[in-house]
């Protein structure tokens, strides 16, 4: 896709050339970002239109200005559509991003001072829920679980003990960089046992959800949240579903709690991308891109390089360096994977020794990649072109080959065509 963006071109230049630089990076380059994906042109249609100019606070039928009925039409589809995807009694759509999806839930039932438990960042948690330099660490009490480092998974009989111990007011489940899927059933058991809230955090794996490729928190959980432009490819958002229990307490948590006007052009994209993955097309997509992650697993085991757990349930890879290529850092194999057109991110692994901003592993994703097509063949072909850059990453030669594979599956593989 060339946009033509004829009126941007004329009237700001230099923007109109940064989006083009973009689309191209986006064309030639692999982007394994686990948290990233390329959304439908249908859907940027609709972010892309005068939905952005319309004052909507409030909810559909209950609006504090005019002129809302186009605004309630696909606030409705959206909220209904996600039910649909979902099971979940009540959807609030309207958190800008997935962080104020979680802050909303926290704003409706905790008070400052609350106990929050919840993973580890190095473990794969994610800074809203209740790191130190997040608005979550700064109004709550909190302590976190990791996972075992010998297995990489969690133990949740420890779990158990932590929350006996520390007797939370909330359980957060979900992460970043998790391979494995969370036992929500449990996690659900534990937080009843101490008199604590259960929120799932699906922010990264909400299509697989909705595909059924993964376990739903919906029904376990007391509330679940999610971001909507990551495995489900509704763009940049954020959602919560609950029960008609805690649904007055949530929708008023984020209106007129924690945001103003809702992002409806941002609304609309969800209402597109929502409906994508009502179709069949959709759920086949969710099990290739897990068959892929399983793909490129194998690779990097029979190459010597370990997957944190040994492998993954879902759509990312968290590899740890340390034993394989003790020299190389994760930061020296972003740059190296970088420098051949391949995008991968630097990431803490359990036990880590270095730096957040150097780190021993990096963390691989599929969502991007299977959106273009790419079948475990080529995954597989990917995964070989990784270790090929990472085992001689100050090669010359390598790279050029290894770039000019990339080339080739770029091109065989157009984003949007
Ligand atoms: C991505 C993510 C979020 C939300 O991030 P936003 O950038 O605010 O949408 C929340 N929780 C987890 C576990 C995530 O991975």
């Amino acid at each position: 896709m060339t946009s033509s963006h004829s009126h941007l071109r004329d009237t700001d230049p230099a923007v109109a050339e940064a989006i083009a630089g973009e689309e191209r990076r986006q064309e030639n380059n692999l982007e394994m970002i686990a948290s990233e994906n390329h959304v439908s042109e249908a859907v940027m249609e609709a972010q892309g239109s005068v939905m952005t100019n319309k004052y909507a606070e409030g909810y559909p039928g209950e609006r504090y200005y005019g002129g809302c009925e186009h605004m309630d039409t696909v606030e409705n589809l959206a909220i209904e559509r996600a039910k649909q995807l979902y099971g979940a009694e009540h959807v609030n759509v309207q958190p800008h991003s997935g962080t104020q999806a979680n802050m909303g839930v926290y704003f409706a039932v905790l008070e400052p001072g609350d106990r929050i438990l919840s993973l580890d960042l190095n473990h794969g948690g994610h800074l809203s829920h209740g790191h130190h330099v997040n608005f979550s660490g700064q109004l709550y009490d909190v302590e976190q679980y990791g996972v075992d480092p010998e297995t990489g998974y969690i133990d949740y009989d420890e779990v158990a003990d932590q929350a006996a111990e520390f007797d939370p007011d909330m359980i957060v489940s979900g992460s970043s960089a998790y391979p494995r899927e969370f036992d929500f059933e449990r996690l659900s058991t534990i937080a009843d046992d101490v008199g604590a809230y259960h929120l799932a955090d699906i922010a990264h794996v909400t299509g697989l959800v909705a595909a059924g490729v993964h376990v739903n928190p919906v029904g376990d959980a007391d509330f679940v949240t999610g971001s909507t432009h990551k495995t489900i490819r509704a763009g940049r958002g954020g959602m919560i579903m609950t029960t008609d229990e805690h649904a007055e307490a949530v929708d008023k948590a984020i209106f007129p709690g924690g945001q103003g006007g809702p992002l409806m052009h941002n609304i609309a994209g969800k209402a597109v991308g929502f409906g994508e993955a009502l179709e069949p097309e959709f759920a086949e997509y969710a099990e290739r891109v897990v068959e892929n992650a399983k793909t490129l697993a194998d690779v990097f085991q029979d190459a010597g390089i370990t997957p944190v757990s040994g492998g993954t349930d879902k759509h990312l890879l968290l590899l740890d360096l340390r034993d394989s290529h003790p020299d190389l850092t994760g930061e020296d194999a972003e740059d190296a994977l970088d420098d051949v057109g391949i995008t991968v991110n630097k990431n803490t692994v359990p036990g880590e020794t270095r730096s957040p901003f150097v780190t021993s592993g990096v963390r691989v994703g599929t969502p991007a990649l299977t959106t273009r097509g790419f079948d475990p063949d080529a995954m597989e072909t990917v995964g070989e072109l990784i270790v090929e850059r990472l085992n001689a990453p100050d090669d010359p030669d390598v790279a050029s080959e290894v770039q000019a594979e990339v080339d080739r599956l770029c091109a065989e593989f157009p984003v949007y065509e």
